[in-house]
C-alpha cells in the first residue's frame, strides 16, 4: 500500500514537473524555418523563428538567435516567405453594384445582408486580408459582423468601418448605400450618428463615381462649408475622414477642410498630389476598378453598358494619377474597392492591386509596404499592426517565393495567420 501510494505521489510530482512548463507555455507558438521579409530594412531573414504569445509577436530573428522554448507549438514555415497580412483600406463587405447581381439584392433584409457580409469577411481573410477598412456599408450590419469576429464566433479580418457614407442628395452612392445629407447641420448629425454606432472613420462622397449613371466625376458636389462641418465633428472625436473623389477641384476643397485620405482619384493631377503631399494626406488608388482586369468582374455581375463605358473613360487618367502619386512620393495605402478575394487576371484583387503599383513605378518593397505597412500608419495603429515585429499582432501571410525579386510571388499565397491563429495552411 505504502509503495503504491509512494509511486502515485512520485508520478504526481513528475506530472507536476512536466505539466507546469507546458501549461505556462501553452500559449506560445513558434513559426519555424520560414524567410521573414522585413519591410522596414527591405531585407530578408532566412531560416527565421517567430515566437507568438497571446496573439502578439514576442520574438523574431534567425534561428541561431531566437530559441524555441520547450513546449511551444511549432508551426513549420520552411520554404515560405513570411509577410505581414494585407491591410485593404477600401472594401465594402456588402458590395452591391449596378447590374443584374446588384438588382437581385434589391430586397435584401438586414439579416441577409449581415450573413452575406460575414461570408465575404471569411473569404477576405482566407486570401490574406487580415485587416480591412470599410469606407461605407449599409445599415450598420458590418458592426454586427465585426463584433461576431471579435467574439470569435465567425472568422474574418480586423474591421475598421466608416459606417454609412454621407453624400449630397443625389450624390455618389445615394441610391445604394450612402445617406443623402444637405447642409452642415445634417452633415454634422449624420457624422455624430456614425461615430455613435462605432465608426472609426467618416466617409464623404465629394464627387460622382463610376457607378453613377450620370454626373461629372471631375465636379465638386459638396460645399466647403459642409466638408468643414463634417471634418470638425469627426476630428473632435479623434475620428479621421476619407473622401471618395475623382475630382481635382473637390479634392483641393476637401484638403482645405482637413480631410485625411482620398479614394480612387480618377482625375487627380500633379497640382493636387503636391497639395496632398504637403498636407501629409493619403491616397488609396483602388486602381483595379478601372483597369482591364475588372472586365471579367463586370461580365459576372451583369454590369450595364453605361457603367463599363465610364470605366473605359477614366482608365487612362486613373493610371496616370497613380503614376504621378508614386513619382511625387505621396502617402499611398492599398485599397481595392473589390472584395479582396475577387478574381482579377488570374489572382485576387489584393494581389493584382499590389502588382499594379509595381507596374506603375513602385519598387516591390514600396508596393509591399503600401499593401501591408502604410495602412497601419495611416490609421494610427502601427504599434499593433503592419509588420512582423515584436509587440505587434501576429497577422502573417506566407508565400512560396521572394516578393522583393518578383512581386507576383504574392500569387502563391498559401498560408494565413491572424492574431497567432492559423486560418489557412495549404502546405
Ligand atoms: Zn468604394
Amino acid at each position: 500500500m505504502k509503495k503504491v501510494l509512494g509511486s502515485f505521489l512520485f508520478a504526481g510530482i513528475l506530472m507536476g514537473l512536466a505539466m507546469s512548463p507546458v501549461s505556462a507555455l501553452a500559449q506560445v507558438k513558434a513559426l519555424v524555418g520560414g524567410t521573414v521579409v522585413d519591410l522596414e530594412s527591405g531585407k530578408t531573414v532566412p531560416n527565421a523563428v517567430v515566437l507568438i504569445e497571446n496573439e502578439r509577436i514576442t520574438a523574431v530573428g534567425p534561428s541561431d538567435r531566437v530559441t524555441v522554448p520547450s513546449g511551444a507549438e511549432r508551426i513549420d514555415a520552411k520554404g515560405r516567405y513570411l509577410l505581414p497580412g494585407f491591410m485593404n483600406m477600401h472594401v465594402h463587405l456588402g458590395l452591391k453594384l449596378p447590374g443584374a447581381a446588384g438588382a437581385a439584392l434589391a430586397n435584401e433584409s438586414d439579416a441577409e445582408l449581415a450573413l452575406r457580409m460575414a461570408e465575404n469577411a471569411r473569404k477576405s481573410l482566407y486570401v490574406g486580408a487580415t485587416t480591412v477598412r470599410l469606407p461605407g456599408d449599409a445599415r450598420h450590419a458590418e458592426f454586427a459582423v465585426k463584433a461576431a469576429i471579435e467574439r470569435g464566433e465567425i472568422q474574418g479580418p480586423r474591421i475598421y468601418s466608416a459606417g454609412e457614407a454621407l453624400t449630397p442628395t443625389g450624390g455618389h452612392g445615394a441610391s445604394r448605400y450612402a445617406k443623402g445629407v444637405d447642409g452642415p447641420v445634417e452633415a454634422m448629425k449624420h457624422t455624430r450618428s456614425q461615430i455613435m454606432a462605432g465608426a472609426s472613420w467618416i466617409k464623404l462622397m465629394i464627387s460622382k463615381g463610376l457607378a453613377d449613371e450620370s454626373g461629372d466625376i471631375a465636379a465638386s458636389d459638396m460645399t466647403l462649408e459642409e466638408m468643414k462641418a463634417v471634418t470638425d465633428i469627426a476630428h473632435r472625436q479623434g475620428v479621421k475622414l476619407t473622401a471618395h473623389s475623382g475630382s481635382p477641384a473637390a479634392t483641393l476643397e476637401a484638403l482645405e477642410a482637413g480631410v485625411d485620405s482620398f479614394e480612387h482619384g480618377y482625375y487627380l493631377n500633379k497640382e493636387v498630389f503636391r497639395a496632398m503631399k504637403k498636407k501629409g494626406a493619403w491616397y488609396i488608388p483602388t486602381i483595379v476598378v478601372s483597369q482591364e482586369g475588372v472586365l471579367e468582374f463586370f461580365t459576372k455581375i451583369g454590369a450595364p453598358d453605361w457603367y463599363v463605358g465610364r470605366v473605359h473613360e477614366v482608365g487612362k487618367s486613373h493610371w496616370s494619377a497613380l503614376e504621378t502619386a508614386i513619382e511625387l512620393g505621396v502617402n499611398i495605402a492599398m485599397g481595392t474597392d473589390q472584395f479582396p478575394y475577387e478574381p482579377n487576371q488570374g489572382t485576387t484583387s489584393v494581389v493584382r492591386e499590389t502588382e499594379l503599383y509595381v507596374e506603375a513605378g513602385m519598387t516591390p518593397v514600396r508596393a509591399l509596404r503600401a499593401a501591408m505597412v502604410e495602412p497601419a500608419r495611416m490609421m494610427g495603429i502601427d504599434g499593433d499592426l503592419g509588420g512582423i515585429a515584436v509587440g505587434k499582432y501576429a497577422d502573417i501571410v506566407g508565400i512560396q517565393g521572394d516578393p522583393l525579386k518578383d512581386i507576383s510571388a504574392l500569387r502563391s499565397l498559401d498560408f494565413v495567420m491572424k492574431g497567432g491563429t492559423v486560418v489557412r495552411d495549404d502546405g
